[in-house]
């Protein structure tokens, strides 16, 4: 029998009876278990089968293979994510990103951990820094597996980015300097603000913990969560929401 940390991030039911769940695990990253019954006995699995449900969960079979599902006890069911579109929304771009982007069954704590974070500060937040926090998540994710924007000198050729115009190109995944600014396709860049390149260079060094304290402005978030999902999707061949 093997123990771990997990929380669910989607269902499918299988058979009659059974369901797959796949959660992030803290001990084997990304996995898929099969939950015999689950759609019968609700006694069995105690609720720990809704979405963002973290659970300890007790597990037979390889990680990495397709493991029976034991046992599970709820360590937080994050109510508050499930009753509230927004933060449905929020939360279910979360678990995309982390679905769709984390490698199969590699231990990866940082994302575990920071997913969790991440739904907790959704589940109480005000709704209107949901934006803001769901951009947090997406910098931090994206430092997390190592998918980082380079700001500190130009994308393209590496040169220093010396009065640099701020253009931020989606393809060569940074900022240009001058001379690489007149070859960029227009379409695949965007100009950024001091704040907006300072939060992108080091907003995976902000403290969740200290959450809020943190104020950004509106227009920038949004500016900011297009161009991070647009870069993602593009350096990952992955199509993520918004
Ligand atoms: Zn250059």
């Amino acid at each position: 029998m093997l123990k771990s940390r997990a929380i669910v991030l989607s269902r499918e039911n299988f058979g009659e009876a059974d369901r797959y769940i796949q959660l992030f695990s803290r001990d084997w990253g990304l996995i898929s278990v099969l939950a015999k019954s689950a759609r019968k006995s609700k006694r069995r699995y105690v609720g720990g089968m809704d979405l963002f449900c973290h659970n300890e969960i007790v597990l037979r079979g390889d990680p990495r293979g397709k493991p029976y599902l034991v046992e599970l006890t709820v360590l937080n069911s994050f109510t508050g994510l499930r009753e509230d579109l927004d933060r449905l929304v929020v939360a279910g771009k979360a678990a995309q990103w982390v679905r769709r982007l984390s490698n199969t069954a590699v231990a990866m704590p940082g994302v575990y951990s920071l997913l969790g974070q991440t739904l907790a500060l959704i589940e109480k937040t005000e709704t209107e820094r949901l934006p803001l926090l769901q951009l947090i998540f997406q910098i931090k994710f994206l430092d997390q597996i190592g998918l980082k924007p380079r700001m500190d000198a130009c994308a393209k050729c590496s040169e220093a980015l010396d009065n640099a115009a701020g253009v931020f190109d989606i393809d060569a995944g940074g900022l240009l300097c001058r001379p690489c600014l007149g070859e960029r396709t227009v379409a695949h860049s965007m100009r950024l603000g001091e704040a907006e390149q300072a939060l992108l260079a080091q907003g995976e060094r902000l403290k969740l913990t200290l959450w809020d304290q943190f104020q950004f402005p509106t227009d920038s978030t949004r500016n900011l969560l297009r161009l991070t999902t647009q870069f993602a999707s593009f350096h990952t061949q992955t199509q993520l929401p918004h």
